[in-house]
């Protein structure tokens, strides 16, 4: 059985007493209404520590980054090494951010994957097509090769232990969201390409989250596909209310 879970990726947003009150008012939440899900939060790394204890048992920690390299002289990046050294588990991998603004390139993305695995983190690997090349018709070929060209250079025990959010380019923070049968065919045929190089019992038991624009009014429609196993949310996840309503959605 695959995890369902729905991860917030707070990016560059929050002073730290909006983050204390934001995480105050999710763990809240979570306490009154306990959820069917596993919870991720994605903060920004000086508050990831806080994150770490002030949610202890209600939601897991991610950092939004790491690393391609191990610990030493690289001025301003955070280790693998130094994410699971207070605490977090999971961290986010080739967000379509970090490949455009800062030329995250597959030999770089598949560094970061090698020191996830090598210091326990899950990572939650993204990838989606842009929107040319959804016009192109050219996304199921994108999407491929972005497994191809990074996570298949791993075995089955390393791609077993990896989340998949998938995230049209096109759908981030555009208010434009994929509807519900377009994630799901895309979430299948992810699902596919994995069975066909690792087999089917690998493929269904790894879990594709949905990102780009998904919100508490149309989570609902996007978790009831069978191929979709949750969401990474941005913008939603900025405002408690809305984020456990997501979190709500998913059964
Ligand atoms: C994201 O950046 O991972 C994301 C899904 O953002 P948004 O929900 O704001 O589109």
């Amino acid at each position: 059985m695959r995890d369902k879970i729905v991860a917030a990726n707070w990016k560059m947003n929050k002073s730290l007493p909006q983050a204390i009150e934001l995480m105050q008012a999710i763990t809240f939440g979570l306490k009154q209404n306990p959820v069917a899900c596993k919870v991720v939060i994605a903060p920004p790394f000086l508050y990831l520590e806080r994150v770490v204890n002030e949610t202890k048992g209600l939601a897991h920690a991610a950092a939004q980054n790491c690393c391609s390299r191990n610990n030493g002289a690289y001025t301003g990046e955070v280790s693998a090494d130094m994410i699971q050294s207070v605490g977090a588990s999971y961290c986010i991998v080739g967000h379509s951010e970090r490949r455009k603004l800062y030329a995250e390139t597959p030999d770089v993305l598949e560094a970061k994957l090698q020191r996830c695995y090598d210091h326990s983190l899950t990572p939650i690997f993204c990838i989606g097509e842009n929107h040319a090349e959804r016009t192109e018709n050219r996304h199921f070929d994108v999407v491929a090769q972005q497994l191809e060209y990074v996570l298949f250079n791993f075995g089955a025990e390393e791609v077993a232990k990896t989340v998949i959010a998938y995230e049209p380019v096109w759908a981030i923070g555009t208010g434009l969201t994929a509807s519900p049968e377009q994630a799901q065919e895309m979430h299948a045929f992810i699902r596919k390409h994995i069975a066909d190089k690792f087999g089917l019992e690998l493929a269904d038991d790894i879990s594709i989250l949905y990102g780009g624009s998904c919100n508490a009014q149309n989570a609902a429609g996007l978790f009831a596909q069978q191929d979709i196993d949750g969401g990474l949310i941005g913008g939603a996840a900025l405002v408690a209310d809305d984020f456990l309503k997501i979190c709500n959605e998913l059964r």
